[in-house]
């Protein structure tokens, strides 16, 4: 581990810099690591998030009660609406639907 690499990675949930790569647990992590995202976690607070560039997402929440599913639910509900704009455009520009 470097000082450099972890230089601009605040944990989301409690801001520390101890944010560190960690392994992929599961199918839902293998899915994010495979879309570009690297599995971090918080040694402070134990958080794990998956980082797209500088952009974390909340991953494998260590609170047993939280719904781990309400994140993914988000971010394929987001690749829904982007699939979405791009049936519409193609629909639109090539004049299927009229
Ligand atoms: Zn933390």
């Amino acid at each position: 581990m470097t000082v450099t690499e972890n230089v601009l990675r605040h944990c989301p949930k409690c801001g520390s810099v101890r944010v560190h790569r960690s392994r992929r647990r599961g199918p839902i992590e293998r899915l994010f690591s495979y879309l570009g995202g690297q599995i971090c976690r918080c040694h402070d607070c134990c958080a794990r998030q998956a980082w797209f560039g500088f952009s974390p997402f909340p991953i494998g929440n260590t609170d047993p009660r939280a719904n781990p599913w309400a994140g993914i639910a988000l971010f394929v509900s987001a690749c829904a609406v982007c699939m979405v704009l791009m049936y519409w455009m193609v629909f639109r520009y090539t004049g299927i639907s009229g």
